[in-house]
């Protein structure tokens, strides 16, 4: 199996070589990532500058270091590593959550994203860890991919679908189970903060804090918080088909 491994936590992130490592045990490994950290970049991409690529020196893994993003990577990956194709793309391991509405500003959901669009299997894997500087259990995650591989690589999935992972920070032994689970929502408070330099001029930091996670059983925000592992189909197809009735209806209304 040939997998390409990509994150936007940087080319020298630990969860980035947590993944490659447990990866490197089903099959060949390629690492193509930031060089440095891009987290919250979304599904952007570069094009109006070059994108230079260095290879990295590790013992057993083929790397290389991008100064772009992690669609960026994805591609140059597939065009360095992988010029006839490769059947995996994970993205990962994120240094902190991607629940909810994060996905949309998620780096690490967007190197998956950018392998499904290329029609591959790919998974985006994120510790759950909610308190800066708290211990991130990347063990935990290896021995939760180690025993799920299978079903992360070879369940059936729809075209243009990548699967959305969360793994709760805790000790392994803590860990309760597996929920295949539905994009949960997270409300974030204080989003802009207003500040001032050491003149007195002003500027403003965006970041926040999550102040409520609506306790929604079935989402992935709930299936973390009690302590299971929270996997999340997540399609490319943005579109309401709900609501693609509807408005026709309302189109068919007004325009007699
Ligand atoms: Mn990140």
């Amino acid at each position: 199996m040939r997998i390409l491994i990509t994150n936007d936590d940087g080319i020298r992130a630990d969860g980035l070589w947590s993944l490659a490592e447990v990866a490197q045990e089903f099959g060949q490994v390629v690492v193509v990532a930031p060089d440095h950290e891009r987290s919250a970049c979304g599904h952007s991409m570069t094009m109006r500058n070059p994108l230079r690529v260095r290879p990295v020196r590790h013992p057993s893994i083929e790397a290389y270091e991008v100064d772009g993003v992690p669609v960026d990577c994805v591609n140059v990956g597939l065009t360095v590593a992988y010029p006839d194709g490769c059947d995996l793309v994970l993205s990962g391991i994120n240094h902190g959550p991607n629940l909810g509405f994060d996905i949309t500003y998620s780096g690490t959901a967007a190197g998956a994203m950018e392998g499904a669009i290329n029609g591959i299997r790919s998974v985006a894997l994120s510790m759950a860890v909610f308190v800066v500087d708290a211990p991130l259990h990347f063990e935990t995650a290896q021995h939760w991919i180690r025993e799920n591989w299978a079903f992360l690589t070879e369940s059936p999935l729809p075209e243009l679908t990548f699967l959305n992972v969360n793994v709760p920070s805790i000790d392994p032994v803590e860990l309760r189970g597996t929920r295949v689970v539905q994009m949960g929502q997270r409300v974030y408070e204080d989003r802009v903060e207003r500040r001032e330099d050491p003149w007195g001029r002003p500027y403003y930091w965006q970041g926040g804090v999550v102040v409520m996670d609506p306790d929604q059983p079935g989402t992935d925000v709930n299936a973390v918080s009690e302590g299971f592992v929270s996997v999340t189909p997540i399609s490319l197809d943005w579109t309401n088909h709900q609501a693609v009735e509807e408005l026709r209806r309302q189109l068919r209304r007004r325009s007699c």
